[in-house]
This record gives C-alpha cells, sequence and structure tokens, in this order.
C-alpha cells in the first residue's frame, strides 16, 4: 500500500490537510517515532502530512513571558541553545540525554511531547517548570498546560485537526534551582526507566518556598505528588526532610512494569533519585 507524502509550507495548509484527509492523515515532524510506527504497523495511515518544509517554527527565543520553543526545533538544537542554556540549564541537559545525538538531530520538540510516550525526558521536566503547550487548531490558538497535556498513554489533549506550534516556559525567579534526573536500566542512551524533573526555590534563610518534582517514565503521564511537595514549604531540606519527600513519592505513585523495571523496582529507584534530586535542588545551581 502507498502512502501520500504531503509537504505543507505552512501551518495553515498543514490543518486544512488534516481537516480533509481526516482519520486517513498523520501528522509526521522528525519521523523518529512515526516511521517506527510505520514499521510496526502500528498505523496505517493513507496520508502522511509532513511539517518538514515548514518555515520559522524552530527557534529558542526570550520573550517577556519566558522562554519560547518552536515546536519544530530539533532536540540537539534545543540542547545547544546558548539562550535555552542561559535561561535553564537543567532543560538542556535534560533535551541533551535524549537517546543519542542521530536522534536528536532529527528528532522535535513537538514530536516528542505529541507522541506522549511514557518513557521520555522532556515532559517530566518541562512539567515542573510550567511549562505551556501552544495548540493550533481551525478554531484557533489555545495554549494547555503540559500537566494537562498528557491525558494518558500515547493520548494528548490534541485535537485531530489540531497541530502543536510552540512550547512557553514562564520565567523563572532568579533564585529557584532546578535538576532533571534520568535513571536507564537497560543501556546508557536508552529511554528512561525513571525520570525526575525538580525544581525548587528558597527564601534568604534557606528554607523552602516552592518544591515541585513531576516523576515520568515510572508512570503514565508524568506525575507531581502535592502532599508530599507540601512537607517542604517553609522547611529546611534537611536529610530527613529529603527522606520524608522521597518515600511519600515512593509510596503514592502507581508505578508501572515493563521492559525497563518492575513497578516495585521503580517505586525504589523513584526513592533513590526524588532524594538525589532534591539534593541536587538544595546544594547545587540551575
Ligand atoms: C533510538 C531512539 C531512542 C530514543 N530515546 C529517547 C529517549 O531517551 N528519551 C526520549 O524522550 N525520547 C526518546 N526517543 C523518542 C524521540 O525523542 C521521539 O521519537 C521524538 O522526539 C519524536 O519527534 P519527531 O519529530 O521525530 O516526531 P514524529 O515521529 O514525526 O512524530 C511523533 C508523534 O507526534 C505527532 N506530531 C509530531 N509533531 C507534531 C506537532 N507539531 N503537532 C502535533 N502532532 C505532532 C506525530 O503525528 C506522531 O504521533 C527515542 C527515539 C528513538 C528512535
Amino acid at each position: 500500500m502507498s502512502i501520500d507524502f504531503l509537504e505543507p509550507t505552512d501551518f495553515s495548509e498543514a490543518m486544512a490537510l488534516l481537516s480533509e484527509y481526516g482519520d486517513d492523515a498523520k501528522v509526521i515532524a522528525g519521523g523518529t517515532s512515526v516511521v517506527l510506527m510505520l514499521q510496526q504497523k502500528l498505523i496505517a495511515p493513507n496520508v502522511l502530512v509532513s511539517l518538514g518544509r515548514i518555515e520559522g517554527w524552530d527557534y529558542v527565543r526570550l520573550e517577556p513571558d519566558g522562554l519560547h520553543i518552536g515546536a519544530l526545533t530539533h532536540l540537539r538544537d534545543a540542547e545547544r541553545s546558548p539562550v535555552l542554556r542561559q535561561f535553564c540549564p537543567a532543560l538542556a541537559y535534560t533535551f541533551s540525554v535524549v537517546g543519542n545525538v542521530r536522534v536528536r538531530n532529527q528528532a522535535t520538540l513537538g514530536g516528542n511531547l505529541s507522541a506522549a510516550d511514557y518513557a521520555a525526558d522532556p515532559p517530566a521536566m518541562l512539567t515542573v517548570l510550567g511549562a505551556r503547550a501552544r495548540l493550533l487548531g481551525p478554531g484557533g490558538t489555545r495554549e494547555v498546560p503540559l500537566s494537562e497535556f498528557f491525558l494518558g498513554f500515547y493520548t494528548t489533549a490534541l485535537e485531530p485537526e489540531e497541530i502543536l506550534t510552540e512550547v512557553i516556559i514562564p520565567v523563572l525567579p532568579e533564585t529557584a534551582r532546578a535538576a532533571y534526573f534520568k535513571y536507564t536500566s537497560l543501556s546508557a542512551e536508552g529511554r528512561p526507566c525513571v525520570a525526575i524533573g525538580a525544581l525548587a526555590d528558597f527564601d534568604s534563610d534557606g528554607k523552602c518556598k516552592d518544591l515541585r518534582i513531576a516523576v515520568g517514565a515510572a508512570v503514565e503521564t508524568p506525575q507531581r505528588v502535592e502532599s508530599a511537595e507540601a512537607l517542604a514549604y517553609g522547611q529546611t531540606l534537611t536529610g530527613e526532610l529529603v527522606a520524608a519527600i522521597s518515600e511519600e513519592y515512593a509510596r503514592t505513585l502507581d508505578t508501572l512494569s515493563d521492559v525497563r523495571g518492575s513497578a516495585w523496582y521503580r517505586k525504589e529507584m523513584i526513592r533513590v533519585f526524588v532524594k538525589r534530586a532534591l539534593e541536587e535542588v538544595r546544594d547545587g545551581h540551575r
């Protein structure tokens, strides 16, 4: 069976094609995920609507409301962007540990998020940074916080004719510190078994005034545990408190089992890596 490969040159044209072909069409950006899905016969579209010839949506730029990353930005370009590295080194690091350099040269940020693969790196980190996805559809543009974008396994808030165009990360307080921890159980370049994004902010006495930790890869969608985060508010992150917060994450989350580890093992790793992330945001720099 042949597949038509259509190459619109702007998003309006892409949306019109999605509308015209409906369920027969599939968006393709870098193709690192779509091609595998085609090879494994998980999808069988008649038409691929490629975003590859659409210009002007691969950028990282700082605007008054935060950092804007175009959906067609390759992960490798995001990782190396001086603006992004200055804005949040932990986010640059997050992009730098996705797969390997060949994958990152091809994969786009929009594709990574839209695929909604639970075993991904950027979602947990972007969730704690308060990122929003900007979606373009027939009715116009809307913004969805990433905390509401991932609905389940391989499922997002994107409507059938919508396209993710941009990710916006609000400006972080000067005193905030972020960290990303990726634990791989199979190979160093593999997808995460557990992914931890962390952000903390402290007052001048070293008391915690904001703490956000999102666990990814071990659960269906990136998860924060507010009861655990709340333990930190107004407190110094002592070793005892760090252990209590880590324990609460491990206890609360409904972890999954797959080839990278059992649900039990993932809880053990969550306890270890939430602790490390907390120590990093307490002692390190963003
Ligand atoms: C060998 C290998 C190793 C990998 N390792 C990791 C890893 O360690 N960590 C990690 O996070 N990821 C990993 N990945 C996944 C990789 O990051 C994603 O496949 C990639 O980011 C998807 O981007 P893409 O541009 O190639 O998307 P595509 O494959 O083109 O598309 C992916 C999905 O998103 C949809 N889509 C794409 N762009 C848009 C858009 N702008 N709007 C709406 N829908 C859109 C497509 O229809 C499709 O459903 C790995 C992949 C491979 C092949």
